[in-house]
């Protein structure tokens, strides 16, 4: 289109420059040929063909990602990273004028309260319906990459049968007292884990499933995902909570090798097997209410929902595809595929929920 347009402009321009060249004098030709530069320039930021993501995921890997985009559809993309909060406040702040097109980031919970807000619009098409289960998107954002929130142990100090059909509920049972580690109560992977307990077991059992987690905790929460791992490692708790590519990355050698030795010290536990599975999360966007350049912005979420790009995410973050039809990284494989995923509680439940499930956390003391 703005290709076309373009060319249009060129020709009536030289078209006029021959014509007018006849008849009139140099200085109004002049004129003529700086108001058709004047509207090429015009037209071609109106047809830009780019798409503005605002992200909240820190991966290298997606640059990438985007950069082969850009090789496949000529559409650039231009990327502002940043905390998700600082990225929210801007989009609403910025109203009407802001260039974000797709907003994407690494939580459930948050891009429904983004939902909430109304900044997103309807952007799922027939392709990303195909791609993305239903209970992994809304009808206004989508799932891209999945991952799951289990339990680490400590082979030494955990008897595996202890561990046996355990649940995140069971986390609050007493037998785990002055063993547990797990981040804050302001960190929103945990919020959501919390907002599935409380849309599958009710507000009033979840506070008390809080009160319990928290009296059973070796420390007052500290730390990221990893931190949690480096504990058990260390022996300053038995079992921790974090999210399954922080110990794929650690095991992977890329933190270092002091974090490699420790994610071998524990093993990887997925709970809640016998019931509804293991708590899933997802990596995910939605394209902004006004959005300048949606077309291009539903495009760019098609394509992260292709096998290539799939592999591109699964290989380079250690998530799980949200596809069909791809294998995630090896050290993912090697934790065990064969888990029952909680693909019964709808991830658009977690941003809904999380409000109580702050709520219950703090009225536990959780720090
Ligand atoms: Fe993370």
């Amino acid at each position: 289109m703005r290709h076309l347009v373009i060319l249009i402009i060129i020709i009536i321009a030289i078209s006029y420059h021959y014509h007018v060249n006849l008849i009139i004098k140099k200085d109004k030709m002049k004129k003529l040929l700086f108001i058709s530069l004047m509207l090429t320039i015009c037209f071609n930021s109106l047809f830009a063909n780019e798409v503005n993501v605002f992200s909240a995921r820190h991966y290298d890997s997606d640059i990438q990602l985007y950069e082969k985009f850009t090789a496949k559809t000529g559409i650039k993309v231009n990327v502002i990273s940043g905390k998700d909060k600082a990225l929210q406040k801007r989009i609403v702040e910025e109203g009407s004028d802001s260039k974000a097109d797709l907003y994407i980031t690494a939580d459930a919970g948050r891009l429904g309260a983004f939902d909430a807000a109304g900044m997103f619009q309807n952007s799922m098409s027939s392709k990303i319906k195909a791609a993305v289960p239903s209970n992994l998107r809304s009808n206004n954002w989508t799932g891209i990459a999945k991952r799951a929130r289990i339990i680490y142990y400590s082979p030494e100090r955990v008897n595996v049968n202890d561990l046996k059909g355990m649940r995140y509920e069971d986390l609050a049972d007493p037998k785990w007292n002055g063993r547990v580690v797990i981040r804050k109560s302001n960190n929103v992977y945990n919020q959501s884990l919390v907002a599935s307990l409380v849309q599958n077991n009710g507000k009033k059992a979840t506070a008390k499933w809080a009160k319990g987690i928290v009296s059973n905790m070796a420390r007052d929460s500290k730390g990221n995902d990893r931190a949690q791992i480096l504990a058990v490692a260390a022996g300053e708790a038995d079992i921790a909570v974090a999210n399954t590519y922080y110990y794929a990355l650690m095991l992977s050698g890329s933190k270092g090798e002091e974090q490699k030795a420790a994610a071998k010290k524990v093993l990887p536990f997925f709970p809640n097997q016998d019931g509804r599975g293991t708590h899933m999360n997802i990596s995910g966007g939605g394209v902004v209410k006004t959005a300048p350049n949606k077309a291009n912005a539903i495009k760019l979420l098609e394509f992260l929902l292709t096998k290539d790009a799939q592999e591109h995410i699964v290989n380079n973050t250690f998530e799980y595809p949200i596809i069909d039809g791809v294998e995630p990284h090896e050290l993912v494989q090697a934790m065990g595929l064969g888990f029952k995923q909680d693909l019964k509680t709808k991830v658009a439940s977690y941003g809904k929920k999380q409000a109580d499930a702050l709520e219950v956390m703090l009225a536990a003391k959780w720090k």
